[in-house]
């Protein structure tokens, strides 16, 4: 009821969610009063979350933040959203987001943008702005979300919380609305690192509907959270400290760095070469998987179908006209350019061949370093409007969180001291399945 209370007072400005759940949680919430009362709780018994509305969710409008899938009620539950169940949290309903998770704004969705509760002024980020806001204004105590190039670690850095974004593979991705399947990973956006790894321990895992989920034990993230950073080599990637970065948030990184050296840690500069070549690949990879991904909402099977076709090319035609808005179709046009008969050579597959050495300078990294700091953003929140117009310099905003996507590699955002009175976020990235590193690292910060 707190939690319900508060978004019916917060969120008509704030706008972070698109379903709010509030009869099935306040049922939900009884039936944990009961097994709290009988000694039979799980590990999330009665922990009130919030899911991004890129995860199906069963007898509920699951949007994907789309005019496409307005209508759409999903009929099964995402395997994240199963295994929260299962472990007893209880879903105060689903969260905005960047349309078909395309954004760093959230000013994308159809359901309209999120305000960052800093600053009502300024954008929460994207493309899980809805879960990032609602979770900094403590209208749920925890919330999913999904980050392809940085949707998860970009809105936590703008929104002032932690946001784990776990190697590729960890979580799956059964029932979660694919934008670009190669990048495309489920986390976990929460007010602190011991929060996320009670929900991550829950969330992640082998699941054989995913053929891409990694079948790797998870680890009790609970149990090495306080372990010693004694000896912890950081590597600070000077690509990440370069001309884009807002010198006031790079010395609020530094300051982090070292709080860290005084725990023990030992740090050193690394080079990740091929780095500034990441949002130029990406840019390339994410709209030729998405422009494929895509290709299923036809306006036959499911979604927003247009009034009176005359034949079946119109009903394709302006069913995808009508359904989707100009960043989902700008995405489209480019994914099918760059993979058609004739440029796949020169843009897809030379993205390919650009992503294989990103992974490569970060393999040359973890040879060196346990973990790699910089900043999580290049700048604090903007304004609502400010970026709206000018696609490349929306784009740049995930300069520094791509890089991890397209090595498959787990990294988390965590709120540093602020600027101006905006949060700030140090990005933490690790080698393949050291999730527990990780929370361990941002939890000895906080
Ligand atoms: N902002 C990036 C994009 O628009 C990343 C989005 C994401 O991680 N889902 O593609």
């Amino acid at each position: 009821r707190h939690y319900l209370d508060r978004i019916a007072r917060l969120d008509p400005v704030l706008n972070s969610f698109i379903t709010v759940m509030a009869e099935q949680a306040l049922a939900d919430a009884a039936r944990a009063d009961q097994l709290l009362r009988s000694g039979d709780a799980g590990p999330l018994t009665g922990i009130p979350i919030a899911h991004k509305d890129i995860f199906c969710t069963q007898g509920f409008k699951t949007s994907c933040g789309s005019r496409m899938l307005d209508n759409f009620i999903a009929p099964y539950d995402a395997t994240v959203v199963e295994r929260l169940a299962a472990a007893g949290a209880v879903v105060l309903g689903k969260t905005n987001m960047d349309e078909f998770a395309m954004g760093s704004s959230n000013e994308t969705s159809w359901y309209g943008p999120v305000k960052n509760p800093w600053d009502t002024s300024r954008v929460p980020g994207g493309s899980s702005g809805g879960s990032a806001a609602a979770v900094a204004a403590r209208l749920c105590a925890a919330a999913t979300g999904t980050d392809t190039g940085g949707s998860i670690r970009q809105p936590a850095a703008f929104c002032g919380i932690t946001g784990i974004k776990p190697t590729y593979g960890r979580c799956s991705r059964w029932g979660m609305i694919a934008f670009a399947s190669s990048l495309d990973q489920a986390g976990v956006m929460a007010r602190s690192a011991a929060d996320a790894a009670c929900i991550l321990d829950e969330m992640a895992g082998f699941d054989p509907r995913d053929s891409t989920c990694a079948d790797v034990p998870v680890p009790d993230y609970v149990d090495a959270l306080d372990d010693d950073l004694h000896g912890l080599h950081i590597g600070l990637p000077k690509e990440y400290f370069g001309s884009g970065l807002d010198p006031a948030i790079g010395d609020r990184v530094m300051e982090a760095v070292r709080e860290y050296e005084r725990l023990g840690a030992v740090i050193r500069e690394i080079s990740l070469p091929n780095s500034p070549s990441a949002v130029p690949a990406y840019y390339v990879i994410a709209p030729a998987e998405c422009s494929s991904n895509l290709a299923r909402f036809d306006g036959v099977r499911y979604g927003h179908r247009c009034t009176d076709p005359i034949d079946l090319e119109d009903l394709y035609t302006r069913s995808r006209a009508e359904g989707f808005g100009d960043e989902v179709k700008r995405r489209i046009m480019i994914g099918t350019y760059v993979l058609s008969a004739g440029y796949y050579d020169a843009y897809y597959l030379k993205a390919q061949r650009v992503r294989q050495l990103i992974a490569a300078d970060f393999k040359h990294a973890f040879a060196e370093v346990d973990v790699i700091m910089g900043p999580s953003t290049p700048t604090t929140a903007f304004a609502l409007g400010a970026k709206r117009d000018d696609p490349v310099a929306m784009y740049l905003n995930d300069i520094y969180t791509i890089p991890a996507n397209l090595a498959g590699l787990p990294a988390i955002s965590i709120p540093i001291e602020p600027l101006a009175g905006l949060p700030v976020g140090l990005q933490i990235i690790g080698d393949h399945f050291q999730e527990a590193r990780l929370l361990n690292v941002a939890h000895r910060y906080q």
